[in-house]
């Protein structure tokens, strides 16, 4: 039966030490989007009531039921629009679900992970996209991972400078973007660092940190600069090496064709596109959720990515990831508990 784990209210002294009993029941509700009754509670000491809902992603969400089905879409290729039209939601809606899911499987990848075991290797890369308009207004997206569980550990984008072929009309272009905007910053030096530092929280227990990308110049001193000097093997492959399976950075590239094929607004030559990056980097959360915790790491495997690295103990269902509400760190309700069991207790508990 489930246990409240905390009071949820953040002012109430029973949110951070709530104790055993700091709870009674309190009757129940019918919400007309369920079959069954939801469980009500009253804190003992804020004297507040709650229910079972309070502590659900789905919380106050009118269509609950559409959500895993919103979910699967979006990290199955298609576009808003084209989800919405399948559900039959408004295309306002889609969007509104779409952040919310996102911003919360951001916090669900967060608050899963652990430490990488022994013998992990990092692979690094950047892909380009861009957002409204290929011609001036490029993207670089860094992806970092790690190599034999497949598991991605940052992708974000950031904004960069046109480069590339430039025909007479697309200098015009820029031109007036320039006028209007000002000239387009590159922030993609600064993105490699914060992408390089959530590999770098993960790798504190390795003895060394074996960093894998390609050639890139600026790449040796950020690896340096995030690892530490003397903590960092850095292995370095051309990328004009041919991209087949015995690349050594076979598995990022190999990653990275798995996302912009999953992710309508990477691909190329495609209508879909990213408006605002904003959009975009949420739309990489809910890809790396997919790719981490649902997928299997290989199609012959059962494993996911976060299973091999012992950060899941199984894969879990698309119900499960959009299942307890994230945000209150490792104090959040495990994903795959029915009880209202929190990530940290139950970690502790596995690791007894
Ligand atoms: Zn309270």
């Amino acid at each position: 039966m489930f246990r409240p784990p905390c009071c949820p209210y953040r002012s109430c002294p029973r949110h951070c030490s709530p104790g055993s009993d700091f709870f009674v029941r309190f009757g129940f509700y019918h919400p007309r989007c369920r079959p069954r009754p939801v469980q009500r509670f009253r804190c003992r000491t804020c004297r507040r009531t709650f229910s079972r809902q309070t502590f659900r992603l789905d919380y106050r969400d009118q269509r609950p039921d559409l959500n895993p089905r919103l979910f699967l879409s979006i990290a199955s290729g298609l576009g808003l629009r084209q989800t919405s039209r399948n559900l039959g939601l408004s295309l306002r809606c889609t969007e509104l679900k779409f952040r919310k899911i996102a911003r919360h499987l951001r916090r669900l990848n967060l608050n899963l992970r652990g430490l990488l075991p022994i013998g992990s290797v990092l692979q690094f890369d950047e892909l380009e996209t861009y957002e409204t308009r290929r011609n001036t207004r490029p993207l670089s997206v860094p992806v970092l991972m790690e190599r034999t569980s497949r598991y991605v550990i940052w992708a974000e984008s950031a904004p960069i400078r046109p480069k590339g072929t430039m025909t007479k009309a697309r200098r015009r272009a820029i031109r007036e973007e320039e006028r209007r905007f000002g000239p387009r910053k590159d922030l993609s030096a600064r993105s490699v660092k914060r992408v390089l530092k959530r590999g770098a929280e993960l790798a504190r227990g390795l003895p060394v940190v074996v960093f894998e990308s390609d050639e890139k110049a600026s790449y040796p001193a950020h690896a340096r600069s995030t690892f530490g000097a003397g903590h960092v093997v850095h292995r370095r492959t051309n990328s004009r090496l041919a991209r087949g399976a015995w690349n050594p950075l076979f598995p990022i590239n190999h990653t990275e064709a798995l996302a912009r094929d999953l992710m309508g607004r990477l691909r190329r030559e495609s209508w879909l596109v990213s408006k605002k990056r904003r959009y975009l980097d949420l739309g990489l959360q809910l890809w790396m959720a997919y790719r981490n915790l649902l997928r299997r790491r290989f199609n012959r495997d059962e494993e996911s990515p976060a299973e091999r690295l012992g950060f899941a103990e199984r894969r879990l269902g698309p119900g499960e990831l959009l299942s307890w509400r994230q945000d209150w760190g490792k104090d959040s309700i495990h994903p795959s508990s029915r009880r209202g069991t929190p990530i940290s207790r139950r970690r502790r508990r596995r690791a007894a």
